[in-house]
């Protein structure tokens, strides 16, 4: 699935990135480009304007209206709401910088990613492991609803 963000929601790039969402934010755009962009690359918009919602919903384009900033409520409004699947999948991964997807290898029998857009490297570490706990969080959330 792809997403549009239409403002710096905490980590939520990052995490849509991750977890292999071509996710793009967007900085200082009128609503009109906003709708166009997200009517022609067909992607879900992430806000939390009430009145852009209120737009795009009428133009059926699917949108996700933010009222917390808490991660994993917001990770979990998001799956309930589009159906996306918040799975960690380590060949499906994009980088939380750029948004390419990810080149997974293995070195030394550990998981290595490498970026061919802006030549990153990542491997699992001590954030990386927190990824698993919060994505436990979020299926609770997001099943208890
Ligand atoms: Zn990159």
């Amino acid at each position: 699935m792809k997403f549009l963000l239409d403002t710096m929601m905490g980590h939520l790039v990052t995490w849509l990135r991750l977890l292999g969402h071509d996710t793009i934010y967007v900085r200082e755009a009128s609503d009109d480009d906003l709708i166009t962009m997200s009517v022609t690359e067909k992607r879900v918009v992430v806000t939390r304007d009430k009145m852009l919602a209120a737009k795009l919903k009428k133009l059926g384009v699917k949108t996700v209206l933010l009222e917390t900033v808490d991660t994993v409520e917001t990770l979990a409004k998001i799956g309930s709401e589009t159906g996306v699947e918040l799975v960690f999948n380590p060949l499906n991964t994009r980088c939380p910088v750029c948004n390419t997807l990810l080149e997974h290898f293995q070195e030394a029998g550990e998981h290595r990613w490498i970026c061919r857009g802006c030549g990153k490297t990542y491997w699992i570490g001590g954030h990386w492991r927190n990824i698993s706990k919060v994505l436990e969080k979020v299926r609770a959330t997001a099943s208890g609803r």
